[in-house]
């Protein structure tokens, strides 16, 4: 039975797959406390300053402006200096909470591959690796997996702007091998082979990733990308802006722009109900690309993120030291997010790719089998800490209290992965029917029996 390959897949997967070792039941971005008032630190003098120069240049700028320059100044950007997933850093991520994650998503990616014909060429393409720890279980698996891919070419490439995280990513997919661009105007800013002998390209963007048939995975990166935010008013939408608190110059706040800005006058739907919208148009124009290249090359997306389907309104926020942090208080020392409008991905990704989701993660993780994989992993395992790190960690992902029902799985298809092989014309008497496209894993539920 064709379906039952997915099962299959991971019953090889999950018995044969050593535990790697990472159980981490620490909190997420979710669970954070507000900032103690200790966390009154000084502000961060040279992200402030540049963007108080800013403002007094040419006038208060839009929080998407101020969220780019923050996160992704090629200088002072706070994801361009820091490890923010490390032991000292500001939040965790479900990669870094357990294996289990990364490997059921390397279970979803053959699965898909295996659903698309199997094609020469795979081209797995991650947006914001954070510290490849994502990449690095689902390499696990495709090694497991080796004999599955035949003779396919299997490359990894990331997209990353973080000099700082693109070195621990090398250093967790390709150890020492890696090397940087001679030149900074190269696409390929750096390059290496894993251990089993696959290429690893690092890029800035994704449009310098080359064409071919591709799974593009966005763990928790959408919800990293700026968004501009718009208040309902008497007279029309308005944007929110950025400014210096004229109180306290070394203070910014939140003003509403006196008139319709170019954001404003062309983001918000005409129909929009909300009093209050945050719309993260770069998100838009990466979904997009997205799509263009799997209608263009075949292949999947897979997007997982806290977010909502078009009914939040306020959701921007920062992370310090895993704590709730003011988003205008020390910018470039704090992460800063937005919940991901899935809604409003699902529109731009336009008519010419298949869309599925958003379910929940608990949906998506059970589906994928999440629960078999503790079990074996439980089996073979009998230190009494192991085995509460364990079911920790499995709590943490998929309790609807926790991660399980506030991240999302969110995918972009191909339309043929879901379209009805045809029938050959002349064949009417034909009384057997098309088989139905093999189910998406993760959105349709596996049966083990
Ligand atoms: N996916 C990882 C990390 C999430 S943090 C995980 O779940 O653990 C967000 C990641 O996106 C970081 O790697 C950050 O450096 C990267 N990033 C943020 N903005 C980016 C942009 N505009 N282009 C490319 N990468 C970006």
């Amino acid at each position: 039975m064709r379906f039952s390959f997915n099962t299959q897949l991971l019953s090889r997967v999950f018995i044969s797959l050593p535990a790697a070792g990472r159980w981490r039941a620490a909190q997420s971005r979710l669970f954070c406390s507000s900032p103690s008032s200790s966390d009154q630190e000084k502000p961060r003098a040279s992200m402030l300053r540049h963007l108080t120069s800013k403002i007094k240049a040419t006038g208060p700028v839009t929080v998407a402006e101020y969220m780019r320059e923050v996160l992704t100044n090629p200088v002072t950007g706070y994801y361009v200096k820091n490890d923010m997933l490390g032991p000292d850093g500001d939040f965790i991520t479900s990669p870094e909470i357990s294996q289990i994650f990364g490997e059921l998503i390397g279970v979803w990616i053959i699965s898909e591959w295996i659903g698309a014909g199997q094609p020469k060429q795979l081209q797995l393409v991650e947006l914001g690796p954070g510290r490849g720890s994502l990449s690095s279980d689902v390499l696990r698996v495709f090694s497991q997996l080796r004999s599955v891919f035949g003779g396919a070419s299997v490359s990894v490439h990331l997209v990353e702007v973080s000099p700082v995280l693109s070195r621990l990513q090398a250093q967790s997919l390709t150890g020492n091998s890696s090397q940087e661009a001679d030149s900074e105007d190269e696409p390929v800013y750096r390059h290496g082979e894993t251990a089993a002998g696959l290429p690893v390209s690092w890029y800035r963007r994704l449009d310098d990733v080359p064409a071919g048939f591709s799974i593009f995975l966005a763990h928790e990166f959408f919800d990293a990308l700026p968004i501009h935010k718009f208040q309902r008013t008497p007279k029309g939408w308005r944007e929110v802006l950025v400014d210096i608190d004229p109180e306290k110059p070394d203070r910014l706040r939140f003003v509403m722009a006196p008139s319709p800005t170019p954001a404003s006058s062309t983001l918000v739907q005409a129909d929009e109900r909300r009093g209050h919208v945050e719309v993260c148009a770069e998100g838009g124009v990466i979904v997009q690309q997205l799509a263009r290249r799997i209608a263009a090359d075949g292949g999947a997306a897979l997007i997982a993120d806290y977010g909502h389907d078009g009914t939040k309104t306020d959701t921007f926020r920062g992370f310090k030291g895993h704590q709730l942090h003011d988003v205008l208080s020390s910018p470039g020392s704090a992460d800063l997010t937005a919940d991901v409008d899935f809604s409003y991905l699902r529109r731009m990704a336009g008519g010419g790719v298949a869309c599925l989701g958003p379910v929940t993660q608990r949906t998506f993780l059970k589906n994928m089998g999440i629960d078999s994989r503790l079990q074996v992993l439980l089996r073979n395992c009998s230190d009494p800490t192991t085995r509460k790190q364990l079911t920790g960690s499995y709590d943490m992902l998929t309790n609807p209290a926790k991660m399980g029902e506030r991240f999302h799985f969110f995918s972009l298809l191909h339309h043929s992965r879901l379209a009805k092989p045809k029938k050959p014309d002349g064949l009417k008497l034909e009384k057997k029917k098309s088989p139905a496209p093999l189910p998406v894993a993760g959105f349709t539920e596996l049966s083990f029996s």
